[in-house]
């Protein structure tokens, strides 16, 4: 599948209206396993995202580049650098390609390679580490991404906030894993993606 500047504008404002919608919903996930801000950090950095996308980037590396940056100055906390990071990497994967499985894999491997989280650690790679190659499949459903989401309910965190609390992050959704969930929701109603 081919991304274009349209396509990426159109999938980056349905994230934003998606978090925007669930701000509360991923503080509150925040709330029992980290600090409680997570959709708070989010949403402002989504609009932020909307904002700069306003004006149509030239092209797809520079759509990216925008996107990283607007995140990574306003979002905050772990998710700001880890979001970022996979923004930048589809940014410069971009230079050579526009296909979307491509500038996922390049993400996901920027944000494994930022926070050395590994799949199985209860955070946001659980559900790109799934989601990705769905994507790449054409199989990607609103079902596998909930599953993918959910799966990190019985997870124990070992990296990030959550991790200081061992054992007992067992049994919450990691609030990264539903932002991405998200993520991933908006690409799948983007029409051409
Ligand atoms: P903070 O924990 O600094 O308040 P947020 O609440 O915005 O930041 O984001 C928390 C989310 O970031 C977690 O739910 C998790 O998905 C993700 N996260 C934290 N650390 C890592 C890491 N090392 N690798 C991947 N994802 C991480
Ligand atoms: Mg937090
Ligand atoms: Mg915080």
């Amino acid at each position: 599948m081919t991304l274009t500047v349209d396509t990426l504008c159109t999938w980056m404002n349905k994230f934003a209206d998606k978090v925007e919608t669930n701000r509360q919903h991923l503080s509150d996930l925040d709330t029992p396993i980290g600090d409680g801000d997570h959709g708070f950090n989010m949403d402002r950095g989504m609009k932020a995202v909307e904002e700069k996308l306003a004006t149509k980037p030239a092209d797809l590396t520079s759509g990216f580049k925008t996107i990283a940056m607007a995140l990574i100055s306003t979002v905050g906390g772990a998710s700001g650098p880890l979001y970022g990071t996979a923004f930048l990497e589809m940014a410069k994967k971009s230079a050579s390609t526009d296909d979307l499985n491509e500038l996922l894999e390049a993400a996901l491997a920027g944000i494994e390679m930022r926070g050395g989280a590994k799949p199985g650690d209860k955070t946001m790679v659980d559900v790109w580490d799934k989601l990705v190659p769905e994507v790449k499949a054409g199989n990607l459903t609103e079902d596998k991404i909930k599953a993918a989401v959910l799966a990190t309910k019985d997870m124990v965190a070992h990296k990030g906030r959550a991790s200081y609390l061992g054992e007992r992050s067992k049994g919450h959704i990691d609030p990264g894993a539903e932002s991405s969930g998200y993520l991933f929701e908006a690409m799948l109603e983007t029409e051409g993606l």
